[in-house]
């Protein structure tokens, strides 16, 4: 089949990529990817610290099995370590949180021990299993995850730990605190008080334990650009808006408004984040967002995670440790978020991923931080940060001589194509504002050529917001829906 009508795919990170590479393949010879900055991969980016290749964006493949199609890429192009193709690595289900073997420090300068932290563990364990259930089975006790588990815990602990002491019982709620901070990076949110319960388990992962891209994620853009002809992205070339339905223009009823070129198009698939799409959709779409739609994009979630990567000469973790989280003996309160951010923006950095292997990486650590606190962050020097985060180490271990070798540090929130790191269904948020934000335009009923507008990216899967094979299957749905639209049409009306 060969398809000339003229499509614009605005973004070039792994959707847009991927819905070009799926329109290409089966023949469609006028697309285009107009991108703004000057590199395709978006949210993918990799960097170097020193000699390492590390990551600045997108860090895993979340669930590495056969179904996850990012697994399926990187295999087909060779880009990963041979543990990771194991079967048995690609048994292991682990429900989105890996059992990475933990080193955890407290505010006095102590490293507890297994026993110490198992039992709040195995407690907010549960109840994040349980806070997933309401998305299925409805009747959700409270709006946010925060919420339920804050009560949950508080009626389990007065059951369940009635019998210790005082500062243990406190040291176990400030471990609560710590995990909740966590759960802020992992869902991308400012606090787990916005994040809402009843569709908290829309959420579904993939069996398989989460791999990493030895040469950097990079890597996955960079293949599948290969494949798809040179010049097909347009870089440097944010779009202002997007005119859709000219009844004046029939044959291309879209015109895409760029700074230095306006083009004519058939269809349009949008693919820039949510972020972004909530601070300018205003000015993005003329007409209007319809305000269902409109609604959606304000609704959902989009919220911040930044990493902190710290270089060392010498590791201060023990040689088996995967993660490293950090606990404030003064936080029994069960609050994930700080008052005094420019003062104590520091306590929402609640732990750290430790790359390995070692003789790949060195020493090397991946801080987390996530919402206002981590806004906050990247306004500072890198100098600043620095400094913060070796007194927060030296506290934490007790230890005033540990100095890193070098440091960076995302800045997702103030990156102006991205605005954020990724979605999350905020409180009041259903699956009908999923199913709102990939309607495309105009909307069914209407009398306008169809498909002129469509919608992909992460924001826009059902059950894989917020990750790289999500966002890379939105893009294959929107080309499949071009595909399956033209392989429907007489051979006359789809310009074959
Ligand atoms: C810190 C961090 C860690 C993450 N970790 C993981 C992980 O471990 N595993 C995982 O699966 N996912 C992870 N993610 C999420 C993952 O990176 C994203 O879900 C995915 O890359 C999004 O792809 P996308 O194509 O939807 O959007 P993007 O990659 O954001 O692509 C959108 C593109 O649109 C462009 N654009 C925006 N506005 C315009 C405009 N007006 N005109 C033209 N172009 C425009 C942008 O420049 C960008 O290139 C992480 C993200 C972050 C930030």
């Amino acid at each position: 089949m060969y398809v000339n009508a003229k499509i614009v795919i605005i973004g070039s990170g792994i959707s847009g990529v991927a819905a070009a590479h799926r329109l290409v393949d089966a023949g469609f010879r006028n697309v285009r990817i107009i991108e703004a900055t000057a590199r395709s991969g978006g949210r993918i980016k990799t960097g170097r610290l020193g000699d390492n290749i590390i990551e600045i964006g997108a860090n895993w493949i979340h669930g590495p099995s056969e179904e996850n199609p990012v697994f399926r890429l990187a295999c087909k192009y060779g880009l990963l370590d041979p543990e990771a193709l194991a079967p048995e690595n690609q048994a292991i289900d682990c429900g989105g949180h890996p059992p990475f073997v933990p080193n955890t420090f407290c505010s006095s300068g102590r490293k507890l021990n297994a026993e110490d932290v198992h039992h709040a563990q195995e407690m907010f364990a549960e109840l994040l299993v349980e806070g997933s259930t309401f998305a299925t089975q409805g009747g959700e006790p409270l709006v946010s995850v925060g919420d339920f588990i804050r009560s949950a815990v508080l009626q389990r602990a007065a059951e369940k730990w009635k019998d210790i002491d005082a500062t243990t019982r406190s040291l176990r709620l400030c471990m609560i605190t710590s995990m909740l901070k966590l759960e802020c990076c992992i869902n991308g949110s400012h606090s787990m008080d916005e994040v809402g319960l009843g569709a908290y388990g829309l959420y579904k992962t993939l069996p398989g334990l989460d791999c990493t891209f030895p040469g950097g994620y990079e890597g996955l853009v960079k293949n599948v650009m290969s494949e798809l002809p040179s010049g097909l992205v347009t870089y440097n070339q944010p779009v202002r808006c997007v005119h859709w339905n000219n009844t004046e223009r029939r044959e291309n009823p879209v015109m895409v408004e760029c700074d230095e070129e306006r083009i004519a198009a058939e269809h349009v698939i949008i693919t820039v984040p949510l972020g972004y799409l909530k601070k300018h959709q205003s000015t993005l779409f003329d007409p209007p967002l319809p305000l269902h739609k409109l609604h959606s994009v304000q609704r959902l979630g989009f919220g911040t995670n930044n990493k902190i990567l710290v270089e060392f000469d010498e590791p201060w973790w023990d040689a088996d440790c995967e993660s490293i989280y950090l606990v404030w003996e003064d936080e029994d309160g069960m609050v994930d978020q700080v008052t005094d951010v420019q003062r104590s923006w520091i306590r929402k950095l609640c732990a750290f991923t430790v790359l390995k292997p070692t003789e790949r990486y060195g020493h090397v650590l991946c801080g987390w931080i996530a919402g206002h606190e981590s806004e906050y962050m990247e306004t500072l020097s890198e100098q600043d940060v620095t400094h913060t985060v070796t007194q927060l180490i030296r506290r934490f271990t007790g230890n005033p001589t540990i100095t890193p070798k070098r440091i960076l540090r995302s800045q997702w929130f103030h990156e102006p194509w991205t605005c954020g790191s990724y979605s999350y269904p905020a409180v009041g948020c259903s699956e009908q504002d999923l199913e709102n934000m990939v309607e495309p335009l105009p909307m069914k009923g209407s009398q306008s050529q169809p498909l002129q507008v469509l919608f992909a990216g992460e924001a826009t899967h059902p059950c894989y917001y917020s990750t790289v094979h999500g966002a890379l299957l939105t893009g294959w749905r929107e080309a499949d829906r071009l595909i399956s639209h033209y392989s429907s049409m007489s051979p006359s009306k789809s310009k074959l």
